[in-house]
C-alpha cells in the first residue's frame, strides 16, 4: 500500500532551515520511498493521498526510556526520593500479580497516549511484579502489536537481595526485618534467562521488525556480574540494546563506597571493568557521575537516556547535559515511567530538556539549543535503539515512522522558527496524523487500531478492583519506611565531592 503526503514541509535537522518548503513524500510499504517532486511522480495511481496543506512532516518521536507496568499509576504517589518511591511503586508483593488481561490493558493505556501525540517508538524497560512469566510477557507484546506502535521491550528484574542493593540498611534494621531483606528473589537468574529466551524466540523481529527485544539488568548494583555477563552475551548475539539505570541518585554513588564488591569504583568504572560498557548499552539517567565516568561512557560509545521530568519529580538531580555533549556522548530522551512523569508525552520531555540546563550556569553559550534537543529526540533515540540507519529522519530508504504536525495551530502561529516552536511551544495537540511502519495509526481524531474508550473503561474497572491489593501493599511498605528514610538521609548527608542538586550548592 502506497501513501502520498502531498504539500507537506519536511522536517530538517538543519537549524537555519528547520524544514523544507512545500513538497511531497511517498511511503511504500513500511518505507519512505521518495521525498520531493519525484514522490508525486512515482506515486502509483491507487496511492492513498494525505493532503498536507503545508503542515510539517516530522520523524516519529522516540520515547527512549519507559516502564509500562505502572501505566495505571499516574499521580498515585507524592514526590519522593527514588528509594522511598520504589518501596511503594513496585513492591515484591504477590497480591499485585497482574492477570494477562490486566497487563494488556495497562500497556495499552500509555501506548494509545504515545501514538496520539506522535510518539512512534518506545523502549520499554518493563519490570514485573512479582516476576516475569511468559503469559504476561505475551500480553505486553500483544498490546504493542495490536496498537501498532514500534516497541523494544526488556525484562527489568533485579536478581540480588534488597540488602545488597542499598547502603546502610543492614545496620539500621532490627534483626527480624533484616532477615527478610537478606533473601534473594525466588525468581533467580536461570528462570529470568528462560523468560528472555521466550521473549526473543517469540517476539524479537515480529511484525516486520516493529516488535523487538532488549535486555536489562535494571542496574549494576541490583544483579550479579554473572547475570550481567549473560545479558551482555544475549545483547551481543542478537544486537539488542542493553538497558541499565546508572547513578540516578546520590545514594547509588554512596553505595559504591560502602560495598566491598565495588572496591571503591563508581558503578560506571565497575561496569567498564567487567567489560559490559558498550555501544549497545543504554545508561539511564547518568546524573551522579564524574568526568572520569563520562569519559568511559564516551570511549565505549554508550548511549545515555535523559529523563528530565522524572529526575525532577523524584528530586534525583540534574544530569550535566553539556558535559555529555562535549564528549560526543549520544543522548536520547525518555519519559521514564508514567508514575514518575505522570504523562507519557515526549513534547513535554523535550521542553524540559531544553530548559532545565539553562540554570546549570550563566554561560548561555553552553545552554542546549532547540536543535540539539531535537537531535537527541530523533537521532539520539534511533541510535540508542540500534536503529540509527533506519529511524530518526524523513529520508528515502528510512522506515516510515512519521507524524504530521498541524501548523495552523496556536503553537506554530505565526511560524517563526520551526525547531524552537517544536521544543518550546508544542505539547502534542498539533499532531494530526501518526504513522508507524507505513501504517496510519492515528488520523487526528481516533486511533485506527483500538477502541480507546473501551480500553479506558476496562482499565477503570480493573484498577478499581485492585484498590484492596494496593492498600495492602502500601501498608506493607509502611513497615519499612522509617528505615528507608534514615538511609536516604544518611546518603544525602554523605560528602562525595560532587553536587547535582540545584539551589543547595552552598550547603552540600
Ligand atoms: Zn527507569
Amino acid at each position: 500500500m502506497a501513501i502520498l503526503f502531498r504539500n507537506v514541509r519536511v522536517f530538517s535537522q538543519e537549524p537555519a532551515e528547520g524544514s523544507s518548503g512545500e513538497t511531497h513524500v511517498l511511503v511504500d510499504g513500511n518505507t519512505i520511498r521518495a521525498v520531493g517532486d519525484e514522490a508525486a511522480r512515482l506515486a502509483p495511481a491507487d496511492a492513498e493521498v494525505v493532503e498536507g496543506k503545508g503542515d510539517l512532516l516530522i520523524p516519529g518521536l522516540i520515547n527512549a526510556h519507559f516502564h509500562s507496568p505502572v501505566n495505571h499509576m499516574k499521580g498515585m504517589l507524592p514526590s519522593l526520593p527514588l528509594e522511598i518511591f520504589m518501596l511503594y511503586e513496585s513492591p515484591d508483593f504477590e497480591p499485585l500479580r497482574p492477570s494477562p488481561r490486566e497487563a494488556y490493558v495497562r500497556t495499552m493505556l500509555a501506548a494509545m497516549e504515545m501514538l496520539r501525540n506522535g510518539t512512534t517508538s518506545v523502549q520499554d524497560d518493563a519490570f514485573f511484579v512479582p516476576h516475569p512469566t511468559p503469559d504476561i510477557i505475551d500480553a505486553v507484546m500483544q498490546a504493542y502489536r495490536d496498537v501498532g506502535i514500534r516497541a523494544t521491550v526488556a525484562l527489568d528484574q533485579p536478581e540480588l537481595a534488597e540488602l545488597d542493593k542499598l547502603p546502610f540498611l543492614a545496620e539500621m534494621l532490627p534483626e527480624t526485618l533484616r532477615a527478610e531483606l537478606r533473601e534473594p528473589p525466588v525468581f533467580g537468574r536461570a528462570r529470568l534467562l528462560e523468560c528472555y529466551r521466550h521473549l526473543i524466540e517469540t517476539w524479537h523481529g515480529h511484525d516486520g521488525g516493529r516488535l523487538s527485544a532488549a535486555v536489562s539488568c535494571s542496574a549494576p548494583q541490583r544483579v550479579s556480574p554473572d547475570y550481567m555477563g549473560e545479558l551482555d552475551a544475549l545483547s551481543r548475539a542478537h544486537d539488542l540494546p542493553f538497558y541499565t539505570h546508572m547513578l540516578e541518585t546520590k545514594l547509588q554513588r554512596v553505595l559504591a563506597d560502602e560495598q566491598p564488591r565495588f572496591a571503591g569504583r563508581s558503578l560506571v568504572r565497575y561496569t567498564a571493568d567487567l567489560g559490559f560498557l558498550s555501544e549497545r548499552m543504554n545508561v539511564i539517567h547518568a546524573i551522579w557521575m564524574d568526568d572520569a565516568d563520562y569519559d568511559l561512557i564516551a570511549e565505549a560509545g554508550t548511549s545515555v537516556a535523559h529523563n528530565p521530568i522524572s529526575n525532577l519529580r523524584l528530586g534525583s538531580g540534574v544530569m550535566p547535559f553539556r558535559k555529555l555533549r562535549d564528549r560526543g556522548i549520544n543522548i536520547c530522551l525518555g519519559t521514564d515511567e508514567a508514575i514518575a512523569d505522570d504523562a507519557v508525552n515526549m513534547w513535554s520531555v523535550a521542553k524540559m530538556a531544553g530548559l532545565i540546563h539553562n540554570i546549570g550556569g550563566p554561560d548561555y553559550g553552553r545552554w542546549p539549543t532547540a536543535s540539539e534537543i531535537l537531535e537527541c529526540l530523533f537521532q539520539g533515540g534511533a541510535q540508542a535503539m540500534r536503529r540509527g540507519e533506519s529511524l530518526g529522519s524523513v529520508e528515502p530508504g528510512k522506515l516510515a515512522d512519521l507524524a504530521l504536525v498541524n501548523l495552523d495551530s496556536g503553537a506554530f502561529t505565526p511560524l517563526n522558527d520551526v525547531h524552537r516552536q517544536m521544543v518550546y511551544c508544542e505539547n502534542g495537540s498539533s499532531v494530526r496524523l501518526t504513522m508507524v511502519a507505513g501504517r496510519i495509526v492515528f488520523d487526528g481524531n481516533r486511533l485506527a487500531t483500538v477502541d480507546e474508550a473501551a480500553i479506558r473503561a476496562e482499565a477503570r474497572e480493573i484498577f478499581s478492583g485492585r484498590q484492596g491489593a494496593l492498600t495492602a501493599a502500601r501498608l506493607e511498605a509502611d513497615r519499612w519506611l522509617p528505615y528507608y528514610q534514615q538511609m536516604v538521609s544518611k546518603a544525602a548527608a554523605s560528602d562525595i565531592h560532587m553536587n547535582r542538586w540545584l539551589g543547595y550548592a552552598d550547603e552540600h
